[in-house]
């Protein structure tokens, strides 16, 4: 084999070699009440945004380096898991939960036909037997995310965990309240809490 040909195989096999490493330029992150996923195609910035990041962190300023994005969406979870603790006045000082934060719905509902085989859709879903929030970055509310931390804590608070549709309505007020805390003026039905 001529030497440019083997150069050529070479490079192509390091190149398969190292692309799964390519792909997977995901955001892994772990602060104290989280172990978090975020897909490589999202935008942290506009994550800090739709999460309320000028509510919850005082000292939140701009321009914002790389590291400081990390720093901020680690503290800015925490603080918002706190409030949805303080919102179900359940405190679980050491409590964690993972959360994959994955671009739209239809990864949601490819995630939901693939594994659970439901052939529902939702723009969020909580599921207890991996302790993991799921969320569409498109549909992403803080609201939302505060509804699926409260169905984590509620589901691990009680030795018995409470009938779904308490669960629903526990998970519902702490959206509500959280929603009323930073002054978002919308009415609400404790009925229409998202799954
Ligand atoms: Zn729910």
């Amino acid at each position: 084999m001529p030497f440019y040909f083997r150069i050529r195989t070479y490079i192509f096999i390091i190149f398969f070699i190292f692309l799964p490493i390519l792909n997977s330029l995901a955001l892994s992150l772990q602060s104290s009440h989280f172990h978090i996923y975020i897909h490589p195609q999202i935008n942290t910035v506009q994550l800090l945004d739709k999460l309320k990041v000028k509510y919850f962190l005082s000292f939140y300023s701009e321009p914002l380096k790389k590291d400081d994005l990390e720093y901020l969406l680690k503290k800015l979870l925490d603080a918002i898991y706190l409030e949805t603790s303080d919102a179900l006045d359940i405190h679980m000082y050491s409590f964690q939960i993972n959360i994959d934060i994955l671009p739209n719905r239809q990864y949601l509902d490819r995630l939901l036909t693939s594994y659970f085989r439901n052939f529902s859709s939702a723009p969020s879903f909580y599921v207890y037997e991996q302790n993991k929030i799921y969320l569409s970055f498109e549909d992403m509310t803080l609201g939302m995310l505060v509804h699926e931390i409260a169905h984590a804590i509620v589901s691990h608070y009680f030795v018995i965990p409470p009938p779904t549709k308490v669960q629903e309505i526990l998970s519902g007020y702490a959206e509500y309240l959280v929603n009323k805390s930073i002054g978002k003026n919308r009415s609400y039905n404790l009925k229409d809490g998202e799954d």
